[in-house]
């Protein structure tokens, strides 16, 4: 069935019957005076117009705003519902009525009755939406509220919010901008990329440190230029505005301007498909179930037992797969669970165990574990596949070739052209040769060897390294860089001997 509608014909020419209403508050002998002006001036305007027909002209005198009772003004509404007048004519807001919802009762009435109230001074016909917005705010002015123009913005932005009009801060938002047509967004494409990238990081479980690493080698920033903070990664993939939603009313101003969440002093209303999205809401909840996940295993409590091999027979299997120490159960700070680490991490000089931590949850999620296991970690792989697990033959033959690889030669001159004259450039110290646990051979500063790190931080050179100095006489002086997770090294000759920093 086909449904043609016919619109209704516009009546052409009708006239609007107009009326006009003035109010004069007894405290101004001026306008008191001026009511007579003030009808004169309205008969005029009205009749003056070939579109107006005179409806009549309103007035209350001498009676203070706040009162509702008023006379002239209860006759132009009883004039207004029986279809008499299509239009009023008032100087202002405040010469309409002095109380805000007096104004907004009335102007909505006679709205509905299809009748305009025009505002003078404000230019405002109640007949448009926008009037009646702006009419929301000068009556808050009109009621002469101490914080008024902090009322302004506020009322404003709630009126706004209550007629379906959310005021968006979309385009504060990474990866939308405000779009050419007034009130559209659209998407920054090089911000989307970074956003979606960031979704897809959590959906595949890197951790947030992992992920700013990534971030910033991928170039990614703020927009100002600064790097992602730990803190905005989780927020980014929280926040529904990447699937296209919008929650209207999540932020608002309370009295003392600040901006607040919303957490039910207000109404808020959930907007789907608002506004381009800029993940699949698949990968929107993939990502946010990942974060849920960390968030509940994090207060998940264990029932600890006491450590011993009867409670937990895996006890005296697990190994550091970097140094091959056993690992020693230690309780973690918030006493949900074990965590298993290896002691010879950062224990001075000479030992080369980057250390490792293996959660007791991890270490139960591999199943029973019936012979000795090795294990290393990675962080920067997605949580899941940080550890991994080698088998004691498999590690021991793996690390017997290592320790046997070379064999030291004697620290002499014959064997080393730059024997005993390089030093660090921290502390002037000489540098001493030290064979790692791994079988090779490095030089380390001497004042930290034996002051440790508080007098002199270190530099470790490679003996592969240090070969590649020039044959020549003086003093070296070797300087250790850090750039990208890289070290450098270099050096400067002096034919003095470097002084030794004293303890
Ligand atoms: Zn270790
Ligand atoms: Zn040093």
């Amino acid at each position: 069935m086909e449904v043609t509608v016919i619109e209704a014909k516009k009546k052409i020419k009708e006239q609007l019957k107009v009326a006009a209403y003035c109010r004069v508050s007894s405290e101004s002998e001026e306008q008191e005076s001026s009511i007579e002006n003030q009808r004169e001036y309205y008969e005029e305007l009205i009749q003056s117009n070939p579109n107006y027909e005179y409806a009549g002209i309103y007035f209350d005198q001498g009676i203070s705003g706040f009162k509702e009772k008023r006379p002239g003004f209860q006759q132009m509404m009883k004039d207004a519902r029986a279809g008499k007048i299509n239009l009023i004519i008032t100087k202002s807001i405040t010469r309409f009525a002095r109380n805000t919802d007096t104004i907004l009762k009335a102007t909505r009435e006679l709205k509905d009755l299809g009748i305009g109230v025009f505002f003078e001074l404000q230019n405002i016909n109640t007949l448009t939406q926008d009037g009646e917005l702006l009419m929301t705010v000068y009556a808050a002015f009109a009621q002469g509220e101490s914080d008024t123009y902090r009322e302004l913005a506020r009322m404003s932005r709630r009126r706004q919010f209550e007629e379906g009009r959310p005021m968006y801060r979309l385009h504060k938002a990474l990866g939308y901008r405000k779009g050419e047509k007034e009130g559209t967004f659209e998407i920054v494409p090089e911000e989307a990329a970074m956003i979606k990238q960031i979704y897809k990081w959590i959906r595949d479980e890197y951790t947030v440190t992992t992920i700013l690493k990534m971030a910033k080698e991928a170039g990614f920033h703020n927009r100002d230029g600064k790097d992602l903070r730990f803190e905005q990664i989780y927020k980014i993939v929280q926040s529904e505005i990447y699937k296209g939603d919008y929650i209207m009313q999540k932020h608002f101003i309370d009295e003392d301007r600040r901006h607040r969440i919303n957490r039910g002093e207000l109404p808020c209303w959930y907007i789907e498909d608002d506004h381009p999205a800029i993940v699949t809401r698949k990968l929107w909840e993939e990502a946010n179930a990942v974060i849920e996940k960390r968030a509940k295993e994090k207060t998940e409590h264990l029932d600890l037992l006491p450590m011993t091999v009867e409670n937990y027979p895996y006890k005296n299997k697990l190994f550091c797969g970097y140094c091959g120490q056993r690992l020693y159960a230690v309780k973690t700070k918030s006493g949900a669970q074990y965590s298993f680490y290896c002691h010879k991490r950062n224990k001075g000089v000479g030992v080369c165990c980057p250390g490792i931590t293996v959660p007791q949850k991890v270490v139960e999620s591999w199943g029973a574990i019936t012979e000795n296991i090795y294990i290393t970690m990675d962080p920067d792989k997605p949580i899941p596949k940080q550890y991994s697990i080698t088998k004691e033959s498999t590690w021991k033959k793996r690390h017997k070739k290592k320790e046997y690889a070379a064999e030291m030669k004697p620290y002499n001159k014959e064997n080393y052209h730059y024997y005993k004259r390089i030093f660090c450039e921290k502390c002037g110290w000489p540098l001493y040769r030290q064979r790692r646990d791994d079988g090779r051979v490095q030089f380390i500063c001497g004042g930290k060897s034996i002051y440790r790190s508080a007098f002199c931080s270190g530099i470790i050179v490679p003996e592969e390294v240090m070969d590649r100095l020039p044959d020549k006489d003086g003093y070296f002086i070797l300087r250790e860089e850090k750039e990208n997770g890289e070290k450098h090294y270099s050096y400067s000759c002096t034919k003095e001997k470097p002084e030794r920093k004293k303890k």
